[in-house]
């Protein structure tokens, strides 16, 4: 099978064979690849001219439900996927976090997308910025989508997730993407990016894909585009400095090759949970994707003291390892995924061995289950002692992208944690303790050079997501030989793909800019009381002014017998007056806030359903019996939710005294039928 690109709108077969791709297991070729001819620039200026447009017509809440239209169709279609995935030498559970896991990324970025984004097309970033006296001059920051291409160059362990994981931010963002995985296993990801484009969720334009190398498409470049890098250091290196890159600051992520660790606690000993589960996730991490993670444990750090029983325990476990063919289901480990990529981590493995022992594995051939040790990328879960790991270097430096890891003893957690920040940088690490002290010392230790940092106890192993798996709601990525970039971490994912600016201007230019209404801004008058206005007809501005209502003794008390808050500041004039802030009995705030609503809210059946909470609560100013007290309501922010016959609404809501002055500020948030009177 020849297998094809998709570009600017078409598929297309790439000149000369190309590269033959293997099956891991039996190296049976499955598919060529090449991509020599393929116009790289017309890719680009198809993305930008087409898919960008037709993605930014739609608000983040849009984009978000093409997300989940994608997953739920992948969904469904997953199946066919488990087969060709197998050929890769990923077994059944490897395939699981591949397919399922990127299925389940699409997941949470769609719901991600809708609750935690706006239904508009432009992210307001923080809150405004006082920026004169009077307020007539406000800053704030407002982020859009950038207007070119999202370059995803991905590795070849993660076929289909390495896909998903990319695209889910860039088009919640509003980026078109130029998806090229690496050659070895594209044929899986050709297959689900063919489903994506068949299920025609996605509009015309929003994903292109390169099976083969991308030409020039780097010299064609601009501040526009984003590239976002998975694999080796070597070729991120080679990338980031392309002169077009480098000229027109093109955006680069880069998520690289990575020396991770797992530390066990000076507390556990044998026969704690804390041993027993540090053994089976450092096994576990070798041989899930047959240690072809990139967040795989390389390192496996340990009390000097603990060092023999700790090996035992891991050769123990490995023995039980059954390697061999993926699609049997006794195989717990598969072949890397080709004859050339176990040569790389042999030669890897060889320059490991000079400084250390092994003590499980090796270089030879290992039993296998099915499968045919000279036609297979088979290798033996190996595990290598290092007794020396002050004056090791290879195992500081030296990644084998296969099964393998290294036990390296400590002395104390500061040495623990100097050791594995001879990493230079990680994408994630782990630390196997009881003793919450020692947790908090080693995570703070490991944060400067770690992306993210997992501590298991025998509280919360059992639903530990475990070292190896980068979560879609958490940042991936780390300093240093990690590549130095982010992917993922929720809507900070995202924000990769936008342009965040500072605008200055009138809290009126502000308002119509962002959609999102500020203090200062113009307030208008709705005619009505503005919760009689169904949400299509609520303005942005719309603002209510309340009649006063003063605050007496009576209502402190009143209030204090019905809630059962019974502070003394509300109800002790003399202790009261000893308190440095009030000088004198005040009202709760919490009954201001009730107050403010009893003088804001129209009783009446109509448009406003519920009012689901308040953000951004703060009491300016204490309020004494005998203060009179008002409510501006202004409607701030709308966001329509889909298809379901309400919207969300915020309103700015300011409480003040008889004197003018501030008491409390915050954002009422509420739900607005679509319809004046809604169905009951
Ligand atoms: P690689 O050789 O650097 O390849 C990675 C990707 O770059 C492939 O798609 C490859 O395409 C492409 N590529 C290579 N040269 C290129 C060029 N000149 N221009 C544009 N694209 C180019 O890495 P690998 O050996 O496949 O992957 C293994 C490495 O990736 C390991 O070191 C591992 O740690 C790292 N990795 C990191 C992560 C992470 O999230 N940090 C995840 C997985 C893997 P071709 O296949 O067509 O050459």
């Amino acid at each position: 099978m020849q297998l094809q690109s998709y570009a600017a709108g078409r598929w297309r077969s790439g000149t000369g064979d190309g590269a033959a791709l293997r099956d891991a297991t039996t190296g049976e070729v499955i598919a060529h690849a090449s991509a020599a001819g393929l116009d790289a620039a017309a890719m680009l200026a198809w993305a930008r001219a087409v898919g960008g447009p037709n993605l930014r017509r739609l608000t983040f809440h849009e984009r978000a439900a093409l997300l989940k239209a994608v997953a739920r169709d992948l969904s469904e279609h997953k199946d066919e996927y488990y087969p060709v995935s197998f050929a890769t030498g990923a077994t059944r559970g490897d395939s699981w976090i591949d397919i399922d896991g990127g299925i389940s990324t699409l997941f949470v970025y769609a719901s991600k997308g809708t609750r935690e984004l706006p239904n508009s097309a432009v992210y307001v970033d923080g809150s405004v910025e006082a920026l004169s006296k009077t307020g007539t001059f406000v800053g704030q920051h407002l982020c859009v989508p950038l207007e070119g291409a999202a370059v995803h160059i991905n590795a070849f362990n993660f076929p289909v997730w390495g896909m998903l994981e990319k695209l889910a931010p860039a088009l919640l963002a509003g980026v078109p993407a130029i998806v090229k995985p690496a050659k070895q296993t594209s044929y899986l990801t050709e297959r689900v990016f063919r489903r994506i484009l068949e299920s025609g969720i996605l509009p015309e334009g929003a994903v292109q894909l390169i099976c083969g190398g991308v030409g020039d498409l780097f010299a064609h470049l601009t501040c526009q585009d984003v590239v976002s890098f998975t694999g080796s250091a070597a070729t991120a290196l080679g990338l980031r400095q392309h002169p077009t890159v480098t000229a027109n600051s093109v955006r680069f992520t880069a998520e690289t090759d990575s020396l991770n660790s797992s530390i066990l606690g000076p507390d556990a000993h044998p026969g704690s949970p804390e041993l027993d589960l540090f053994v089976r996730e450092v096994v576990r991490e070798m041989t899930v994707k047959a240690g072809q993670k990139c967040t795989a444990i390389r390192k496996a750090i340990v009390p000097q003291a603990r060092a023999g029983e700790v090996i035992d325990a891991l050769r123990a476990a490995l023995a039980k390892v059954v390697v061999g063919d993926p699609r049997l289901e006794q195989v717990r480990m598969g072949p890397v995924a080709s004859l050339s990529q176990r040569r790389e981590v042999t030669e890897q493995l060889v320059k490991l061995e000079q400084e250390t022992e092994v003590v499980a594995g090796g270089t030879g051939k290992p039993q296998l289950l099915g499968a045919d040790a000279e036609r297979g990328a088979f290798m033996a879960p190996t595990l290598l002692y290092c007794r020396d790991a002050a004056r090791g270097r290879a195992i500081h430096s030296v990644e084998a992208f296969g099964p393998v890891c290294t036990v390296v003893p400590y002395r104390d957690t500061g040495d623990a944690i100097e050791l594995a920040r001879r990493g230079g940088g990680s994408l994630a690490g782990s630390v196997f303790t009881a003793d919450d002290a020692v947790a908090a010392q080693l995570v703070l230790g490991l944060a400067p050079f770690h992306g993210r940092i997992v501590v298991v106890n025998r509280h919360c192993a059992k639903e530990s997501t475990g070292h190896g798996s980068p979560l879609p709601h958490l940042v991936h990525g780390g300093p240093g030989r990690a590549g130095g970039g982010e992917e993922m971490g929720g809507i900070r994912g995202v924000m990769h793909y936008l342009q965040r600016t500072a605008v200055q201007g009138t809290p009126d230019v502000i308002t119509a800019a962002s959609g999102r209404w500020i203090r200062g801004a113009r307030e208008l008058d709705p005619g009505v009381h503005p919760f009689r206005k169904p949400f299509g007809s609520l303005k942005i501005g719309d603002t209510f002014h309340s009649p006063e209502r003063e605050v007496t003794v009576d209502d402190i008390e009143r209030f204090a017998a019905l809630s059962g808050d019974r502070f003394y500041a509300h109800m002790n004039e003399a202790e009261a007056q000893r308190n440095p802030l009030f000088g004198g009995r005040v009202a709760h705030g919490y009954f201001l806030v009730s107050a403010a609503a009893g003088l804001f809210v129209d009783a009446p059946y109509g448009p406003v359903l519920a009012n689901y909470g308040i953000d951004s609560l703060r009491f300016v100013k204490p309020v004494k019996p005998g203060d009179r007290i008002r409510v501006r309501l202004t409607a701030k922010e709308k966001s329509l939710r889909a298809g379901a016959g309400y919207g969300e609404v915020r309103w700015d809501t300011a409480i003040t005294n008889q004197n003018g002055e501030a008491v409390a500020n915050y954002d009422v948030l509420t739900m607005v039928s679509e319809k004046a009177i809604p169905d009951a």
